[in-house]
């Protein structure tokens, strides 16, 4: 038994739902200045009904090998990122122009 997806009724490994919702997406990634100094980059503008924002964090984590934090449409990961993060979000399904690196 496979596992459905809410959204269109279809098996998961048929279901497009998360693909199309990757192309229509309007990312922003930017850095911040956290206490201390302390650099953080923040990917917002995702839609959590959407996209599985934790699987997302996860894998953003794993890549910088950093700490992170994701809610509320947001993925905050420790350290400056900026530039590798795009890439990353590209090999993981979103469209190139839905991101605006800040
Ligand atoms: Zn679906």
């Amino acid at each position: 038994m496979s596992e459905i997806c809410t959204k269109c009724g279809l098996p998961k490994e048929l279901c497009v739902c998360e693909t199309i919702a990757k192309e229509s997406q309007k990312i922003i990634v930017k850095l911040v200045k956290k206490k201390f100094n302390k650099i953080s980059t923040v990917v917002e503008g995702i839609d959590e009904r959407e996209i599985n924002l934790r699987e997302l964090a996860k894998k953003l984590k794993s890549q910088f090998a950093c700490g992170g934090t994701a809610k509320e449409g947001r993925i905050e990961l420790q350290g400056d990122h900026k530039q590798k993060v795009k890439d990353i979000l590209v090999q993981t399904g979103f469209a190139p122009e839905t991101i605006e690196v800040q």
